[in-house]
């Protein structure tokens, strides 16, 4: 388990990266990338909304 700070480039070792909240920079605070076995796990981030009002064509009555 790795994490880098993309913010000032420090690197950080151990499985307490586990935790949420040890998954900070401790020089600028900033969010650390975590890496586990090599693979950059993807920051929870809210589903992308694909609920955008579909446009309908509109048919003149014939
Ligand atoms: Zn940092």
């Amino acid at each position: 388990m790795e994490g880098i700070c993309p913010q000032c480039g420090s690197h950080y070792f151990g499985w307490s990266l586990d935790n949420p909240e040890k998954q900070k920079c401790e020089k600028c605070g900033g969010p650390l990338t975590i890496i586990r076995d090599g693979v950059i796990i993807p920051k929870e981030t809210p589903p992308l909304q694909d609920n955008a009002p579909v446009k309908f064509l509109k048919v003149p009555p014939i």
